[in-house]
């Protein structure tokens, strides 16, 4: 049994049975999105069912409608950054109410019984957590469908909530930028007094920028893309750098405690770790695939250390919910409309998005 709320009437969600959904996903790596329907399984006991109002584009959504990671699952229907309205229910949910504004990101279940999952770490979830699309479901094997559609379902734990208060229409980009870029910051407890850089001033960087800011964190903004430094300083950083200004790199050498590393593809980083001072720190979190190694004697020396950081947990990314709601913290984003989408990840291939797509669904799908 599940519940259903009176001012859901017309949409395609109802209780009981699987529901058909309407999406935009892709055939094949060489194919642009099309429109798509599916069906969205019945409602399980934990299970809430979601009106999605916004959508959030992230460069992983690209990276897997054009297999650049091997291993995506035709027809794929990307988004990850998902904010909505719960539209019902199973008999089993207490933390979430049919009307409440909600929020799902990158993973919609897991064992929920292993070390990793019971600290809050479902990321790493022993059993390998379910991720929002291309990813099997833990009972039936269908493979997900994420967030460029209509409405989804999943289980109550993975369900985020918004704020009351905050502007829904902004939050999308959170689910995925805003937890990346928040859980490193945390784990490193960059705070007052850090010298800190983000590279790369995308989705992932210019929340990157705006979080350590607002922990307190002296940002310097390091990008390929010179008109981008005015907004790196309209973000909160206190300074740029151009990484393709040899001079400008030499210059800002031993400068950084901590550089968040968000250049999506493979590439060199000695130059990059020429700029932390001793016992500094480089986060990776953009590129996933194979890298050209680096020098020894630029981390043995200094003392540096290079690591990596996925996503976070689920009650990592509610406190990241929480700090944003109270410090007003949003993304910038531009609004598009689902048809629009092909054009979109053209523009962002192109560096051309200041700085999140987020669909808006009430424009059509
Ligand atoms: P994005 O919006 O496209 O931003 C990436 C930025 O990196 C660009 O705006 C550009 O900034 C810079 N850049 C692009 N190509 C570059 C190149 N060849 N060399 C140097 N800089 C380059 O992407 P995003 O959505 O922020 O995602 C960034 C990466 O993080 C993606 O690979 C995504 O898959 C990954 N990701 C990882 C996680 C995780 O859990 N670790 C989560 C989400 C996303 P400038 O113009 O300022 O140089
Ligand atoms: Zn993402």
């Amino acid at each position: 049994m599940a519940t259903t709320h009176p001012d859901t009437a017309g949409s395609s969600q109802t209780a009981g049975g699987p529901t058909m959904a309407k999406g935009w996903g892709t055939d094949a790596a060489d194919q642009p999105l099309r429109p798509m329907e599916f069906e969205r399984r019945a409602l399980r006991p934990n299970d809430v069912a979601i009106k999605i109002t916004y959508a959030g584009i992230c460069h992983s959504d690209l990276h897997t409608a054009r297999n650049d990671w091997g291993g995506t699952l035709y027809p794929v229907i990307p988004g990850h950054e998902i904010v909505g309205t719960v539209t019902a229910i199973g008999n089993e949910v207490t933390r979430h109410r049919v009307g409440d504004t909600v929020a799902v990101g990158c993973m919609v279940d897991s064992c929920m019984e292993c070390d990793q999952c019971l600290e809050g770490w479902e990321v790493f979830c022993r059993e390998r957590c379910t991720q929002t699309y291309n990813s099997p479901d833990r009972q039936s094997g269908e493979i997900t469908m994420g967030g460029y559609t209509d409405h989804i379902v999943v289980r109550d734990h993975f369900v985020c909530k918004v704020p009351a208060g905050m502007d829904a229409s902004k939050v999308a980009p959170l689910l995925c930028a805003g937890i990346t870029t928040y859980s490193p910051l945390r784990q490193y407890k960059v705070g007052g007094g850090t010298k800190m850089a983000v590279v790369g001033l995308g989705g992932l960087g210019h929340m990157g920028v705006k979080l350590g800011v607002a922990m307190g964190a002296d940002v310097t903004m390091i990008t390929t893309t010179p008109s981008k430094g005015q907004d790196a300083r309209e973000l909160g950083a206190s300074d740029f750098i151009i990484s393709t200004d040899a001079e400008q790199m030499r210059a800002a050498a031993t400068r950084f405690d901590f550089i968040l590393n968000t250049i999506p593809v493979s590439h060199e980083i000695d130059g990059y770790l020429n700029l932390l001072g001793r016992a500094g720190r480089m986060v990776i979190v953009g590129a996933l695939t194979p890298m050209p190694g680096f020098t020894g004697f630029n981390i043995i020396w200094w003392n540096r250390a290079v690591g990596g950081s996925a996503i976070g947990g689920i009650p990592e990314t509610q406190e990241m919910l929480d700090f944003c709601a109270a410090k007003d913290i949003y993304p910038d984003v531009e609004f598009i409309q689902m048809n629009q989408i092909n054009e979109a990840y053209e523009r962002l291939l192109k560096n051309d998005v200041r700085y999140r797509f987020v669909i808006d669904m009430a424009k059509g799908l």
